[in-house]
């Protein structure tokens, strides 16, 4: 069997390794850079940043440096080593890629009929048929409508990432998971940071207690909210090129902040616009390709994966996605499609980490729920990492199943993953707390949650 993979971002290169594995005939169609947004301009160069402004701000933090904002030239070094793990994982990809024997052709594709693509790459086209077709086309920067929000020094999540120079006043329009992580990072690197939030308060989807834990503590570090506040223009100072943002507050008054960069981070679309998809005819809400739990479109030898496709755009979910995909091409039937079980992170400073459900969503379903809490200050690990932060596990009366875990703090990224599983395998907190976690590490948050759940504390009163 023939299959046609449009997009070589997590999703699309997950899915021609594993298509290649079963011994399928994989063509993997890619217009820019493989590892997509992820691997290019994403997950990876993002993180690569921030272990670089932690570093720095640790260091200022303990003295051992005198002034907290960072010389140019350690800046453009921490540039050069970013671009350097970009490198070494899209060159691994691509030979991975080779060593599969999938076949990958430069170049952007577009739907010419249900069986058939023209792929065109600087004005050349070449006609590629397909028994089945995995569109993985990811994402795009959605761009807010704000007069002057086209000019030098307004900014996206794409090209911040390569700036030459670290701003000391930055105003992010957009205080969901990207706008915070560039947020934490330039704090860290001693820029004031200025978020404005349209709706009522930051982060709307996540457990409401958790996130008011984290924005406590982004509050000390002296990052700046404006929540329910909306962005009117972005105008630039002819005498001192400094940029004011005009906002419309929450009070509906008219406030202005002062900025040497703007970061426009207000969401993704999907990338399906140039597809023709009209060709194929498949279901689309809103440019979201509509799938089953095998990522199975409308037309049933289509099929449409990670953030073209699924709500959850991280790339993790994509890559379960492109399982689920070619585990259904191949008759497999393993892997399905979770939209419940993804855990989210933030890598702010601290971070936050999510799994299962909220304590709002609980409510709505109507569930009967407990709640544990324990801070971190609780926690010997936790205190040398000099964070604050909460662990919080829902689970439901009665039976004790984990429902959700949500937590803030040092390495919550890191532990999520236990949470994670425990919820897969429908774990209760009486498991939890007859598994023995390490000491001293960070985990011991968790299993002091479960206690508190119990009834039987050890750490807390
Ligand atoms: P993408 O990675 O977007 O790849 C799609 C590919 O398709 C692109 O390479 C594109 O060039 C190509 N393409 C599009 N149209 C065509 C066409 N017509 N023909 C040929 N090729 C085409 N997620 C996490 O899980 N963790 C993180 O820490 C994280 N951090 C992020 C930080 C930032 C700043 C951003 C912007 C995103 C971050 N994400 C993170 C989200 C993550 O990058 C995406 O969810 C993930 O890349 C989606 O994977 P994908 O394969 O669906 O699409």
């Amino acid at each position: 069997m023939n299959v046609v993979i449009i997009g070589g971002g997590p999703g699309g290169y997950t899915a021609a390794l594993q298509a290649a594995n079963h011994g399928l005939s994989v063509t993997l169609v890619e217009r820019g850079g493989i590892g997509g947004t992820c691997l290019n301009v994403g997950c990876i160069p993002t993180k690569s940043l921030l272990e670089t402004a932690s570093s720095w701000s640790k260091a200022v933090y303990h003295g051992w440096l005198k002034e907290s904002t960072m010389p140019d030239s350690h800046w453009q070094e921490a540039q050069k080593q970013k671009q350097a793990v970009v490198k070494q994982l899209t060159t691994g990809v691509k030979t991975l890629l080779k060593g599969a024997g999938v076949r990958t052709v430069t170049g952007t594709a577009r739907f010419v009929s249900e069986n058939e693509v023209i792929v065109e790459d600087e004005g050349v086209k070449h006609s590629i048929t397909f028994d089945r077709v995995i569109i993985a086309t990811g994402s795009r920067v959605s761009l807010p409508q704000i007069d002057g929000a086209d000019q030098p020094g307004v900014y996206t999540s794409d090209s911040i990432l390569a700036i030459e120079q670290i701003p000391r006043r930055l105003v992010i329009v957009g205080g969901g998971v990207i706008g915070l992580e560039f947020a934490s990072l330039f704090q860290q690197l001693a820029t004031h940071v200025d978020i404005v939030e349209f709706t009522d308060e930051i982060l709307p989807r996540f457990d409401v207690k958790t996130v008011t834990v984290l924005k406590r503590l982004l509050l000390m570090q002296g990052i700046s909210f404006h929540t329910r506040s909306t962005v009117q223009r972005i105008e630039r100072s002819s005498t001192t090129r400094d940029l004011k943002v005009i906002v419309r507050g929450s009070n509906d008054a008219l406030f202005s902040l002062d900025a040497d960069a703007v970061l426009l981070a207000v969401g993704r679309s999907p990338n399906t616009d140039s597809l023709h998809l009209e060709k194929i005819g498949v279901q689309t809400d809103r440019e979201r390709i509509l799938v089953n739990q095998h990522c199975q479109s409308s037309a049933v030898n289509v099929y449409a994966i990670g953030d073209c496709s699924n709500p959850v755009m991280l790339a993790h979910a994509a890559m379960s996605d492109a399982h689920a995909a070619v585990d259904h091409i191949v008759g497999h039937a393993g892997f399905r499609k979770s939209r419940f079980l993804i855990p989210q992170c933030i890598y702010s400073q601290p971070e936050l980490a999510s799994v299962g459900m909220t304590e709002e969503e609980a409510k709505q379903a109507g569930v009967l729920y407990e709640v544990s809490e324990v801070r971190m200050t609780a926690n010997g690990k936790a205190l040398v990492a000099e964070t604050d932060g909460v662990c919080r596990i829902l689970s439901e009366q009665g039976t004790g199943m984990i429902l959700g875990v949500h937590m803030v703090g040092p390495h919550v990224t890191e532990l999520i993953q236990e949470a994670t599983l425990a919820l897969e395998l429908e774990a209760t907190v009486r498991e939890l707390v007859q598994t023995i976690h390490a000491h001293p590490t960070v985990s011991e948050v968790i299993h002091e949650a479960a206690l508190v759940t119990i009834g039987h504390p050890v750490h807390v009163p």
